[in-house]
């Protein structure tokens, strides 16, 4: 084994948990044993939870402009160690060691995010009738929780953990049982910038804990995120316990490619947007449809798709299991009269036998029934399916129960707005394959990919991280009685 056992993060101190349950935690890239990752209990949340308790009161009553001198060490450390953590990353996800350096990148970005909070929870205040004033405060709400998913392990816990506690929440975090070893590291350094004992816990597990944390009366909040499935589960079980919770599910997204595009430029970007972490992003292109005559397009999407070769610039995918998945779906989808251009089935890197790797596969033909249109596939795959006129590919895209986010490629700017309008996704691209929007604008989709109001960073969330405060104060004597009294 590589790595030393995965222990719990609680009050500042790596701990075991109470349990002699665990799961191996093996390298999608050549399947080497990494470590293992105890399944805790609800006493290991309950530890949690009180540790996190007890720091509240010292961390929600120091000042916001305080608080955030935390997270300016936090991402010079995250810069500091961005080879590192960028190695950690590749090895227990299986991206590229490039989408890995990214993945930091963008965990820094979501930082210095959290750093300008003082500059956007001023609150408001107006005198709102003679020497009587009225004024808002943005106020934590206390133990939160954050359940995240697999395929970004640095970058979806910095979705919510500089936020949430910069805003002067205690935070417990629930890394994937699949990927625990980078968040450990980030809780190392979040001490080592600085942050009280307390604030900032990990429990690793999986089903049991993701419940307890559901359940717990001490946890005011759960943020999810992960498949549709597990995100139905938490905000039904987390709302029905009167928890405040944003849930964020799986994807489907559409690039609706348009005859007047530019050849070379969609090509590359599609490519890239279904290829990059082997596919396993909520942003990933998984169905394109071609509206009109796009052959020429569909021949340069093989071209480049051809470019990318596993081991060297395309990442393993999680696990045996992943593979099988999206292997079965191709072949389904060849046996229902798709047509396959780019096979990317049985895939071998030398040396990395054991590694699960998927090459890219462009399937032409695709009809909207089959399930490689229809379902997340979550690989680094992309169903092409071709329509005559625009209203069709809409028809399409609002069809699917997803809505996490979709693109279209064109040059002409009225198209482009009429598809911005009528698309039924939160996120929409024009000319661009992954459209992500940067801080300080939020990241969140429809539909099914996302229960609960708000988006989970950038400014929008913190609306979620905080409750507001209205108080309404009267000094001056001489303003007499106001009509409300
Ligand atoms: P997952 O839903 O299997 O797991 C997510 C988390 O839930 C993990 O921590 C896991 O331990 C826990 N979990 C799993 N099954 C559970 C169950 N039955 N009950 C309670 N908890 C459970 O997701 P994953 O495979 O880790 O991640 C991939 C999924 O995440 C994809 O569907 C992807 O689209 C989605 N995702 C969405 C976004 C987004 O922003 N919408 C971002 C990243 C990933």
């Amino acid at each position: 084994m590589k790595y030393a056992k995965v222990q719990n993060f609680i009050n500042g101190k790596f701990v075991d948990a109470h349990t002699d349950r665990s799961m191996e935690v093996i390298s999608p890239v050549d399947g080497t044993l990494l470590s293992t990752v105890p399944i805790s209990t609800s006493r290991d949340l309950d530890d949690a939870v009180k540790a996190a308790r007890a720091a509240f009161d010292s961390w929600s009553k120091t000042p916001i402009k305080e608080r955030v001198q935390v997270f300016f060490r936090y991402k010079t450390l995250l810069e500091k160690h961005l080879d590192e953590l960028a190695k950690l990353c590749t090895e227990e996800n299986g991206k590229t060691y490039g989408e890995s350096v990214a993945e930091i990148e963008k965990s820094i970005e979501l930082t210095e995010f959290a750093t300008s909070l003082p500059q956007l929870v001023t609150g408001e205040i107006l005198e709102v009738s003679r020497g009587v004033e009225c004024r808002t405060e943005h106020v934590p709400l206390g133990v939160v929780a954050s359940i995240v998913p697999f395929n970004f392990p640095s970058m979806v816990p910095n979705w919510t953990l500089p936020n949430a506690i910069a805003l002067g929440n205690c935070m417990i975090i629930k890394p994937s049982e699949k990927v625990p070893l980078s968040c450990g590291r980030l809780a190392e350094l979040l001490k080592e910038a600085g942050l009280p004992d307390g604030v900032f816990n990990i429990v690793h597990g999986a089903v049991d804990i993701v419940e307890a944390i559901c359940d717990h009366p001490g946890i005011e909040a759960v943020s999810f995120v992960g498949s549709t499935k597990v995100a139905k589960i938490v905000y039904q079980r987390a709302t029905s316990n009167y928890k405040r919770c944003l849930a964020l599910g799986g994807a489907k997204i559409h690039l609706m490619v348009l005859p007047d595009a530019i050849p070379d430029m969609t090509a590359q970007n599609v490519a890239a947007s279904m290829s990059g972490c082997a596919g396993q992003r909520c942003m990933a292109a998984s169905a394109m449809v071609g509206v009109g005559p796009v052959d020429h397009i569909i021949e340069k999407i093989c071209e480049e798709a051809r470019k990318i070769v596993p081991g060297q610039n395309l990442g393993a995918v999680i696990s045996k299991e992943a593979k099988e998945r999206i292997e079965g779906y191709i072949t389904e989808a060849e046996k229902q009269g798709a047509k396959v251009l780019v096979d990317g089935r049985n895939a071998r890197v030398n040396g990395k036998e054991n590694g699960t790797y998927v090459g890219p596969t462009v399937i032409d033909y695709v009809k909207p029934d089959m399930s490689v249109a229809r379902e997340e596939i979550f690989g680094p795959v992309i169903s092409i399916m071709r329509t005559n006129t625009v209203d069709e590919a809409l028809a399409i895209e609002n069809a699917n129960p997803y809505g996490n986010a979709a693109s279209v490629f064109t040059q002409n700017g009225g198209m482009a707005r009429y598809i911005i309008d009528k698309a039924s996704a939160g996120m929409i691209g024009v000319n661009v394959g992954v459209p992500v929007p940067r801080e300080p604008f939020s990241f969140g989709g429809w539909n099914e990919s996302k229960f609960g109001v708000g988006d989970i960073t950038g400014k929008s969330s913190i609306e979620f991280w905080t409750k507001l405060k209205k108080s309404t104060t009267k000094w001056n004597p001489a303003a007499g009685v106001n009509w409300m009294s």
